[in-house]
């Protein structure tokens, strides 16, 4: 069968859940380059959604996993340790602080239910306060503690209880944001008089388990929290007993500038959640937490069959070999510079008069919002960028936003690249 045929022939046997933006059949991928089966080279600003982190293919990590491959592949984190899995607890305790004991998973969401299992054996307390435009992801219990009006959080009967919503601090769609004398202070004391009266009049603070952020919304727009939001949280959960769990899925290893976002705020959480750029792409997540915590839970309680595979494990060695030994977090910082200051420069002049655009994030985490433009406008972008220019964008679920997620190798060359490709798309839809 010939590779078109293929496609068209097998696509509608995949299931309609799963959504899959074009009928490009991909071949392989090296750096900032995807390369389909027709030969056709694409410039990655999606990161495989925020995962390729070292870029597609980076030498140091193949040869880890080949090496590892050759030796064994299942280790089973149950029936013996291994060096690959205490070698990357080591490497983690650089960046975690206090947080010096961790569990395994494979997926973000997985990771995100062993932060609220771990949150509620730790304080015996029930519930748990999450955020408008939070995204935790797709399993039962990371979706019920996803926004409810997400496109994963599906009608699919009952969830689970006790999860409270509160508003994310969104100082750029704050209703107030365009009154005079209002600020980040007035957007952070509201969230702060929600958690008031959320404790008096639905659930006792002595009943939250813990508060799961994201420190800047993924899937809900690319917002971060403004400065001083987290002391704030971070106070409210101190004089109340409640856990602060950081789902740092998207925003840790390196995305923002710092290994992990929390970092910004100056602010250590209880429990930080962890995937996506952690393995380079091998599937791998974990949660840290102080020992005293995790110790509350009983033996077995945790991981699974694949939990802390010994390949992904390798792979995580050596993405933070990487990241050490190529300085990662100064190429984010440079790049993310550069990038802003070439969308500052270039995009406004391509947009017609009413609409505008909002660019905002951190490091190598950017997000553009086009203010008043006609539903589906980003969604054009892409299909352009990708159709037209080569260059691969993703949408974030809400507004009409871009989210710009380079590898975090990306070279000034292929980020300008990256810039002229997108705003040639911009051009093409707005004529
Ligand atoms: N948390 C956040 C912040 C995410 O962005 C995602 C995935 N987009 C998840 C959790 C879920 O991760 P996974 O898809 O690996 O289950």
């Amino acid at each position: 069968m010939n590779l078109d045929a293929l496609v068209s022939n097998t696509k509608q046997h995949l299931g309609h859940g799963i959504d899959v933006a074009s009928d490009l059949l991909v071949d392989h991928a090296l750096g900032c380059e995807v390369i389909m089966t027709n030969g056709q080279s694409y410039l990655d600003l999606t990161s495989g959604i925020g995962v390729t982190s070292t870029g597609h293919c980076h030498p140091k990590i193949v040869q880890a996993v080949q090496d590892q491959v050759a030796k064994m592949s299942h280790a089973q984190i149950n029936l013996f340790y291994n060096r690959p899995l205490l070698t990357l607890i080591q490497r983690l305790r650089r960046y975690t602080g206090s947080l010096d004991t961790f569990c395994f998973n494979n997926s973000g969401s997985e990771a995100v239910e062993s932060a609220i299992k771990l949150a509620r054996q730790a304080t015996n307390r029930p519930n748990v306060i999450v955020f408008y435009g939070g995204h935790h992801g797709r399993t039962m219990g990371a979706m019920a503690l996803s926004a409810p009006t997400n496109i994963y959080n599906a009608a699919l009967g009952s969830h689970m209880p006790g999860v409270y919503y509160v508003d994310f601090p969104d100082t750029v769609h704050c209703a107030a944001r365009d009154t005079p004398g209002h600020s980040a202070e007035h957007c952070i004391q509201n969230v702060m008089h929600q958690l008031d009266t959320l404790f008096k009049q639905r659930s006792q603070s002595n009943d939250i388990a813990a508060v799961l952020i994201e420190p800047v919304l993924g899937e809900g727009g690319y917002l971060a929290a403004p400065p001083g939001f987290f002391q704030c949280l971070r106070a409210v959960c101190d004089a109340h007993g409640i856990l602060l769990i950081a789902d740092e899925v998207q925003t840790g290893f390196g995305r923002t500038g710092r290994m992990f976002a929390m970092e910004h705020w100056g602010v250590e959480p209880d429990i930080l959640v962890m995937a996506k750029g952690i393995a380079s792409g091998y599937p791998l997540s974990a949660i840290a937490s102080r020992k005293a915590l995790m110790d509350t839970l009983p033996p077995g309680s945790m991981g699974g069959t694949y939990a802390g595979n010994i390949i992904s494990c390798s792979a995580a060695v050596a993405t933070l070999n990487v990241f050490e030994q190529e300085r990662l977090l100064n190429n984010v910082q440079a790049r993310s510079v550069q990038l802003l200051r070439r969308l500052h420069a270039d995009l406004p002049g391509v947009l017609p008069p009413m609409i505008q655009v909002d660019i905002r994030g951190l490091g190598l985490m950017i997000g553009l919002e086009f203010i008043h433009a006609p539903l589906g406008f980003a969604q054009r972008i892409t299909q352009y960028s990708r159709d037209r220019h080569r260059l691969l964008l993703l949408t974030a679920s809400v507004y009409e936003t871009l989210r710009l997620i380079p590898p975090l190798v990306i070279d000034a060359a292929s980020m300008d690249a990256a810039v002229d490709r997108l705003v040639a798309a911009v051009r093409d839809v707005v004529q």
